[in-house]
């Protein structure tokens, strides 16, 4: 198949893109390279049945035009990361809300297979756990910006499934929970890269409230492979699944994990919020994903531990 992916230069949409062409497929780029990155995209200039489109998917024409000579789509295209939307909150809703909807009208006029990229964000702070599919979603208030991803992600999966109740368009949703691996980096606030990044330098592990807050990490190979397994798998047409790894950890834990793995002589420093993240922020004090549902569908399972994964980390950011 000839297929769209939107955010094909990011952490995630890189590693897809690499997957759809080992399989045989071409791919079509599309990025603004805005968090996306062309180092990101080494693997794949040049290789055949692969195209880089620098632009953006605010673009209405551009996204129709790269539409007419596809026959599906992965939407990966997202402002994200909790610090950079709390940074340019205005820029990232219109993004997450708008670009979405521009991808999916023109994917819904072809009746485009497509994967929506979703998040575990749109959970909140529900304090049952684990996560299922069908748990509810419990968000703060809309005064504090951090919730704003998290709303603009719901309304987009509400968007696919109207486009699908009005015209028939073939969707599988993925529900991303924290995803980690190499190429991602910790600018945007990610903890992974940037402990990794904060252990390799011998500076302090900026551990953020009281690190007792708890979440799930999956390798970005082990997402991508739930990503394959949904999108050609007519079965799974219709549905929404959690993508999260399995070995749940509090973020104290972790940064204590990161020193030993990478023999760091590191100490942990013990941030507040209020140092850490601008105004608008609130914590999901616990985030882990039942899986069940993409096991069951696919017989996916991931394969990273997570001393592998961080183990991956230190490698590439060593190298
Ligand atoms: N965090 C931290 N130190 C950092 C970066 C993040 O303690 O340098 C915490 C953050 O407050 C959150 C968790 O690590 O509780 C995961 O953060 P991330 O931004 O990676 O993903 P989130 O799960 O919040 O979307």
């Amino acid at each position: 198949m000839k297929l769209l992916v939107t955010g094909g230069a990011g952490f995630i949409g890189s590693f897809l893109s690499e997957a759809l062409i080992s399989a045989g497929h071409s791919v079509v780029s599309l990025d603004d390279l805005s968090t996306g990155s062309d180092k990101n995209l080494i693997n794949l200039t040049g290789k055949p049945g692969y195209t880089f489109v620098n632009g953006t998917m605010m673009d209405e024409n551009l996204v129709r035009d790269l539409m007419a000579d596809v026959d599906g789509v992965f939407h990966l295209g997202a402002a994200l990361g909790v610090k950079r939307i709390l940074e340019r909150p205005y820029e990232s809703l219109v993004t997450n809300m708008h670009g979405t909807e521009i991808v999916l009208k023109a994917a819904a006029a072809k009746k485009l297979r497509t994967f929506l990229a979703s998040t575990s964000e749109i959970y909140g702070k529900n304090p049952i756990q684990p996560l299922t599919e069908e748990s509810d979603r419990v968000l703060g208030s809309p005064l504090l910006v951090r919730w704003t991803y998290s709303e603009a992600k719901a309304i987009d999966e509400s968007l696919i499934q109207i486009f699908h109740q009005t015209h028939g368009l073939p969707f599988v949703t993925g529900r991303f929970f924290n995803t980690v691996g190499p190429r991602q980096t910790g600018a945007y606030g990610m903890v992974l890269p940037g402990f990794v990044t904060q252990a390799l330098a011998g500076k302090p592990l900026t551990v953020y409230g009281d690190g007792n807050q708890q979440r799930v990490f999956c390798h970005v190979s082990d997402a991508v492979d739930a990503v394959m397994r949904l999108f050609f798998n007519d079965k799974a047409l219709g549905h929404a699944f959690n993508i999260g790894g399995e070995t749940e950890v509090s973020i104290k834990e972790l940064a204590e994990l990161v020193i030993a793995e990478t023999g760091s002589n590191s100490k942990i420093e013990m941030v507040s919020y209020k140092d850490a993240y601008p105004a608008g922020f609130a914590e999901t004090m616990r985030r882990i994903p039942n899986t069940t549902k993409v096991r069951e569908f696919t017989g996916w399972a991931p394969k990273y531990s997570l001393k592998a994964i961080i183990a991956d980390v230190a490698a590439h950011l060593k190298a």
